[in-house]
Order: structure tokens, then C-alpha cells, then sequence
């Protein structure tokens, strides 16, 4: 059924500034779509059924820009080291695994039972350099019935040898079947998916990039992350301005490629005006950020120039699948950047992290994020009434508090591209 009109208290962002509530309101879906938001019902749906979640809470389902599948298993654990020494300790170790299916198979149930229960109605993910363990990701998000972009990672050189593709060639070539197989899923789409610029060698890139020109894929990776990291990549690539250049020369960094990348902590001027002029997309993930002590991208910055951000969690350099935590630990960290280093660029407010988590981000999906007419209805559903309170609160007061709490336990209904996933009424 994709006719039908949800009733409650509905909040969604038009701007980055604007954040529209309609109390006791209708939002009408037609063909999978949003009609349009009404504080009275407009007679020509009155026939239409209608779920009513009464004094509810309703947002669009949010967009997690960027999170790592085979990492969820070890979130929460070994915080306690830098990204680079973070990967060969932590990561490789773990993602390795995943040539054994019976492992995937248990760890990617876990991984997209939570996605499903969660306020995410949207994903870029990343999945290992394992053809079979990242076609079994994608079926098991099939059927939950959420839209996701998945990556089967490439990776040929600065990897551990049991973690390592045996050279560009196999490495595309193994692409290119996944890439066929990956034709069956209706909601799950492939996306090219280079670690980052210190596991791909220059024939790599450039084979991806015939890919990517072949299938019109879009890309997404890492990007000015973490210091020692951009330090070694400029040591790996002499020829380049900035190791945004490492993706542009191979033509996957936007423009004709939609391309997400992730961080962004210390891109240069340059590298900023690429991103802008190119419409490259940032994956903000500030607990990864806080936790691999990498740094505190200047986003607001980024949202001042109108350039494309959206929010990732980065499992499991962060620890919370929840993109409303993001959004809290988003406000935060931007608050001691500003305390503490940079008065030029001012603090996040609620009303810009809520825009980046849904339609900042929904935008890389099309038509998503919003309760706009037109837009894919994404929609989640809070019933906050278990949370106490002595005095009455407005409607933007309790969202506020909900995002807050982060707590997605108080999700009673979740709807995405017009479907229902559940509901428990
Ligand atoms: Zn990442």
C-alpha cells in the first residue's frame, strides 16, 4: 500500500536553517511520495486510511553518510590508538574474517537486524574486499527493506597479506563480477569503494575508474582524515596538490561521479574548493573523529558554502549506530572547536545537524529527507511518552530532547521509500 496519510507531530528540515513542525499533522503519501504536510486533512484524502500516531513524534528517517559493516562486531572496542595503527591492530584483523561465510553470516545478521530497529532509513556502507561475504550483506539488507548503497572494498597495496587483493587486475576484475551479481537487489545498490588512497595503487585507481565510467557508478572513501595519514599520502602520491587530487585525477572525486567522502577533518583550501565546486559529498563522523583523535572537521564552515554534507556514524571508529548521537556529538565537538582553536567558525545548532542527518545527506539518494512534496517518504516514528517530565513541553522541546537522549528504543513505526518496515500499530 502506497496511498495513505500519517497523523502526528511532524518535523522536517527545508533549509539548513528552517526546521518545519506541524502539530496534530497530516503528511499525505501518494505513489510512495510525500503529497505535502497539512495541519487540516484536505477532503480529497479523507478516504485514504490513515495511521494515526496521535501525539507522536514523526522525522524522516535519517542518513548515515558513512559506516563500515564487518566493523560493528568490535565497536566499542580498542578506542585507544590513531587511525593508521587503529587499522593493522584492530580492523584488518577483524575484516579478515569475513572470507568465512559462516562468520559474515552470523555478524551481518546482527549488523542489519540493528540497522533495521534503528531511525536509519538510508546507508552508505562498507562491506570487506570479499565478493561473497559483501553479496550476503546486500541480501540480508534486502530484505529488511531499507535503501542503502553497499561496497566490496578494493585494496592492493599497505595491507596485511591475508587482507590484501593480489594486484589491480584481480582486484577489478573481482569488482566487475560482484557487480553483476549485484544486479538482483531492487533497494540495495553497489557503490565503488576504495579503502582509501593508501591501500590502492595508481593502476587500481584508474581501473576503478573505467568502471566507474563503464557503469555510471557512484564512489565513496576516506578522505584528510587523520594526520598521519595525509602525511603519508602525500608521500605516496609526489605529484598532488592535495590528497583530494589522489581520487580527481582518476576522475572519481564528483562532478559526473556522485562521489562520498568521508571526514574531511583537515582539507586544504584547495581541496575544499574542489569538493565545492565538483559537489563531492562529506560524511561527517564526529565520534570517529573524537575517538581516533583525529580532529574536528570545520563544518559549519562547509554548510556556509552550500557545499554537500550529510552525517556518518563511521562504525566502528564510532561506536553507535545512531545517527541522532551523531548529531548530538556533532553539535558538541563543533562547540570545543570553537572554544578551543577557531572562533572563525561558529558551532553547529540542532536545526543544521538535523538538516545534515536527513535531507543533507538524503540528497546522494535523490528526492530523500524530507517531507517536502515530492520527496521518497522516508518516515520514523517516537513515541517519547515513557520519558517523565514535570511540566508540558512544546513539540521542537521534546525533539530536541529526544535527539539528545538517542535513545531509538522509543521508535514505534518506520516507513521508507512509502513501505512500511514495522509498525506496531
Ligand atoms: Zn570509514
Amino acid at each position: 500500500m502506497k496511498n495513505y496519510v500519517i497523523k502526528g507531530n511532524i518535523c522536517y528540515s527545508k533549509t539548513r536553517e528552517e526546521l518545519c513542525i506541524t502539530e496534530n499533522g497530516y503528511i499525505v503519501c501518494e505513489g510512495g511520495r510525500c503529497a505535502g504536510v497539512y495541519e487540516t486533512l484536505p477532503e480529497e484524502y479523507e478516504t485514504l486510511p490513515c495511521y494515526n500516531y496521535e501525539d507522536k513524534i514523526i522525522i524522516p528517517g535519517l542518513v548515515d553518510l558513512h559506516v563500515h559493516a564487518p566493523q560493528y562486531a568490535f565497536r566499542g572496542m580498542g578506542m585507544d590508538l590513531e587511525l593508521l595503527d587503529w587499522l593493522n591492530t584492530h580492523t584488518f584483523v577483524e575484516e579478515a574474517k569475513y572470507a568465512d561465510l559462516e562468520y559474515a553470516e552470523k555478524a551481518y545478521d546482527i549488523f542489519t537486524e540493528d540497522l533495521k530497529n534503528s531511525a536509519t532509513t538510508r546507508a552508505c556502507i562498507f562491506g570487506t574486499i570479499h565478493t561473497e561475504a559483501t553479496l550476503l550483506l546486500m541480501e540480508k539488507l534486502e530484505e529488511t527493506g531499507l535503501k542503502a548503497y553497499v561496497g566490496k572494498v578494493n585494496m592492493d597495496r599497505n595491507s596485511p597479506k591475508y587482507l590484501c587483493e593480489e594486484n589491480a587486475e584481480k582486484s577489478v576484475k573481482d569488482t566487475e563480477e560482484w557487480l553483476m551479481k549485484s544486479q538482483r537487489f531492487k533497494n540495495i545498490k553497489p557503490v565503488l569503494t576504495p579503502r582509501f588512497t593508501p591501500s590502492c595503487t595508481d593502476e587500481l585507481l584508474e581501473r576503478l575508474s573505467g568502471l566507474q565510467k563503464k557503469y555510471q557508478l557512484p564512489v565513496q572513501s576516506h578522505l584528510s582524515e587523520n594526520l598521519g595519514e595525509i602525511d603519508w599520502v602525500k608521500e605516496l602520491c609526489p605529484g598532488t596538490a592535495c590528497y583530494g587530487e589522489s581520487y580527481d585525477r582518476y576522475d572519481m572525486f564528483g562532478n559526473n561521479c556522485p562521489t562520498v567522502m568521508a571526514h574531511c577533518v583537515h582539507s586544504p583550501e584547495k581541496e575544499i574548493e574542489m569538493m565545492q565546486r565538483q559537489k563531492v559529498f562529506i560524511a561527517h563522523c564526529p565520534e570517529s573523529n573524537a575517538n581516533l583523535s583525529s580532529g574536528v572537521a570545520p563544518v559549519k564552515k562547509y554548510l556556509e558554502k552550500d557545499m554537500k554534507v550529510g552525517l556518518g556514524t563511521d562504525i566502528a571508529a564510532g561506536s553507535s549506530l545512531s545517527v541522532l548521537k551523531a548529531m548530538v556529538t556533532a553539535v558538541q565537538c563543533s562547540k570545543l572547536r570553537w572554544r578551543l582553536y577557531d572562533q572563525s567558525v561558529l558551532p553547529l545548532t540542532m536545526e543544521e545537524v538535523f538538516f545534515m542527518a536527513t535531507k543533507g545527506g538524503g540528497e546522494f539518494f535523490g528526492k530523500v529527507g524530507s517531507f517536502e512534496e515530492g520527496y521518497e517518504l522516508d518516515a520514523v516514528v517516537f513515541d517519547d511518552s515513557k520519558i517523565k517530565h514535570p511540566q508540558t513541553l512544546s513539540v521542537k522541546e521534546r525533539l530536541k530532547r529526544l535527539i539528545y537522549l538517542a535513545d531509538e528504543r522509543n521508535i514505534t513505526a518506520k516507513f521508507v521509500d512509502g513501505q512500511v518496515i514495522f509498525r506496531e500499530n
